[in-house]
């Protein structure tokens, strides 16, 4: 059976130094400061089915996270919100095996883990530094600042948008070819 875990600390005094056992937790709990500049973590909890693996080198932290962000479109500056999810592996060094080597970033603290910095990170790095309210949002206009998913503005029609020139160019040459 899962243990279910009330906070973000786990103990692992019983599955330390045996190699294969492991403990299988689910939580459910707000994590906070994860953020970035068009995203955050809504203050709703974040899943996680987690299993904390004994290895030599300390304990294995894997499974998959799932939680709430609040975005901003970075096209049209609309927000919206979407479900982030991502998959975690992660080592919990053990400092009595090896020094930590500054490269770990995790270590097990006595005998227990907080897994709140590795939830923390992990969401994070999921956040989108570019979301998009869909894929094909037209932004908003450069000159006017009219939302163009909502329509047109009069400035579209009456410029010739310069990245379209060399195909009108190559438009026209290809015309002399085929006359
Ligand atoms: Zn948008
Ligand atoms: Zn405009």
């Amino acid at each position: 059976m899962d243990a279910r875990v009330d906070n973000l600390t786990l103990s692992v005094a019983e599955i330390l130094d045996r190699p294969g056992e492991y403990r299988d937790l689910r939580l459910a709990r707000p994590v906070e400061g994860v953020a970035t500049g068009l995203a955050r973590l809504e203050p709703v909890p974040v899943e996680a089915v987690l299993r904390a693996e004994s290895v030599m080198e300390g304990i294995l932290i894997t499974g998959s996270l799932e939680g709430r962000a609040a975005l901003e479109c970075a096209r049209c500056l609309t927000p919206f919100s979407s479900v982030i999810s991502v998959d975690a592996c992660e080592l919990y060094a053990d400092p009595a095996k090896a020094p930590p080597d500054g490269d770990e970033v995790y270590v097990i603290e006595g005998l227990d883990i907080d897994l709140e910095p590795m939830l923390r990170d992990a969401l994070t790095l999921t956040l989108p530094l570019h979301p998009l309210c869909r894929a094909d949002c037209r932004g908003l206009c450069a000159r006017c600042g009219r939302d163009l998913n909502k329509g047109s503005c009069s400035c579209v029609e009456a410029d010739t948008d310069p990245r379209w020139a060399p195909l009108g160019d190559l438009r026209a040459r290809l015309g002399e070819k085929t006359q």
